[in-house]
């Protein structure tokens, strides 16, 4: 393994800093949880991330979901060619945006009307409107851990950046958006019990992401999602699957195609818009039917349905839709990246948690299962830096922070996925020996 320079990026990031808090644009791209600095990109292409200094990296995530097709997909690009000549926005509606309504609803199982916007914050930030304006109630329960965005009311006990920087109450969230927002442990339906029996007809919704990816992968109970359903349809409260990273990757329809259980409204994001800043929100009828102009929930983008990214994320969208094969595939090499951690892990006898559902996993530094947010955090933070700087020594790009998931994307063949398991080896090996 020959030592890998990355003066560019370095120079970059020195500059940026200056210029940009904490040189990122995303906290999530920093490196601050691992060490080191950020790697500066300047080219992808299917599997691979090229920086700066012309490393090359096998990509793991895959712009945190979005590229599941693998990066700078040749259809695509032609799609997005075709807009160019016509104008890149309108503010006016278009065809693209009703053919994209289409798409969303008979894909996933639950929608019935979907309103654009510009990324998944925005897409949690409206259905929350929606749904107290809809229930007349003002308080919602989240999970902790559990990551939607950087909306106030769910900057509390937060995952994904705001844990990994130390911040899952952020400062800037008034006492009074606080007190609405009631926190749970994942997993913990008793717990749901409790709180909803505390606040009668008090609830407008449950926002959850049916499968984590935002305190590592974590895998809901047996049971957990009908538990909420069921209060949720007892008690007239709005269950919200937050789709963002699931949707059109757990399943054609998410992860409420996959465990079988309808929420009222759905969020989504990420591959919607094939790379480009989209987010949708939908649900039943009746709820959507509450938003402007229909109803008096007001909700508005100057950009919402933008052509360009409308035509990305149709072309991504109509693929997956017609191409089962995508996720057989995906199922596939994911099994065999986890099959191959696993045998990692056993010949060096290490029993580190390994948490997977489809295309979607993470490794955590501790032997206890991991169910929730206590016992995602019981895992060695230092471990996970330095686990994350071999592989990335090795060429294997992950997300740098323990509380992210892996996405896996078609682009990674068998010989891909044998490499990355080379590395995973030799980078346990390393730190075992350390
Ligand atoms: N919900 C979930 C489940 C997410 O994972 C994210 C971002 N990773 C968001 C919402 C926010 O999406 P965005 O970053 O596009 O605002």
């Amino acid at each position: 393994m020959s030592e890998r320079t990355n003066s560019s990026s370095l120079k970059l990031f020195q500059r940026a800093q200056e210029l940009i808090p904490g040189g990122v644009n995303s906290p999530v791209r920093a490196f601050k949880a691992v060490g080191g600095n950020p790697v500066f990109m300047k080219s992808a292409k299917g599997a691979f991330l090229y920086d700066e200094d012309d490393n090359e990296y096998i990509d793991l995530i895959n712009s945190w979901g979005p590229m599941i097709l693998g990066h700078a997909c040749e259809m695509v690009q032609e799609a997005v060619k075709e807009v160019l000549p016509h104008s890149f926005s309108y503010g006016a509606p278009t065809r693209r945006e009703v053919e994209m309504a289409e798409l969303i609803i008979s894909m996933v199982p639950s929608i019935e009307k979907v309103r654009m916007v510009n990324s998944g914050t925005e897409a949690t930030m409206s259905a929350i409107r929606v749904a107290r304006g809809f229930t007349g109630r003002d308080k919602i329960i989240k999970f902790e851990g559990c990551y939607h965005g950087h909306g106030d009311s769910f900057l509390i006990s937060a995952g994904s950046g705001a844990v990994t920087l130390g911040v899952p109450d952020s400062p800037g969230v008034t006492k009074g958006v606080a007190q609405d927002t009631i926190t749970i442990p994942y997993n913990n339906l008793e717990a749901v019990k409790q709180a909803v029996e505390a606040a009668p007809g008090q609830i407008a919704a449950i926002i959850i992401e049916p499968v984590v990816g935002n305190m590592g992968l974590v895998v809901p109970v047996a049971g957990f999602l009908e538990g909420l359903r069921e209060i949720c349809t007892k008690e007239n409260i709005v269950l919200i699957f937050d789709e963002v990273m699931t949707g059109f990757r757990l399943a054609k329809g998410g992860a409420q195609e996959r465990f079988g259980v309808m929420p009222d409204m759905t969020t989504l994001g990420k591959i919607i818009g094939g790379g480009f800043p989209v987010g949708a929100y939908g649900g039943r009828k009746d709820i959507m039917d509450a938003v402007a102009p229909a109803g008096p929930v007001y909700q508005a983008g100057t950009l919402s349905g933008n052509p360009v990214a409308m035509a990305a994320g149709l072309t991504m969208l109509r693929y997956l839709n017609e191409h089962d094969e995508v996720y057989a595939y995906l199922e596939n090499i994911s099994d065999k990246l986890v099959h191959g951690m696993r045998e990692n892990l056993d010949k060096l006898g290490l029993n580190y948690t390994i948490n997977q559902v489809g295309s979607m996993f993470s490794i955590f530094f501790t032997r206890q299962p991991v169910t929730d947010f206590d016992s995602a955090k019981k895992s060695d933070l230092k471990l996970f830096g330095q686990y994350f700087n071999h592989m990335l020594q090795r060429g294997i790009y992950l997300a740098p922070s323990q509380f992210e998931t892996l996405f896996i994307s078609t682009a990674i063949t068998d010989e891909l996925a044998d490499k990355y398991l080379k590395a995973n080896f030799e980078s346990l090996q390393a730190i075992k020996n350390s």
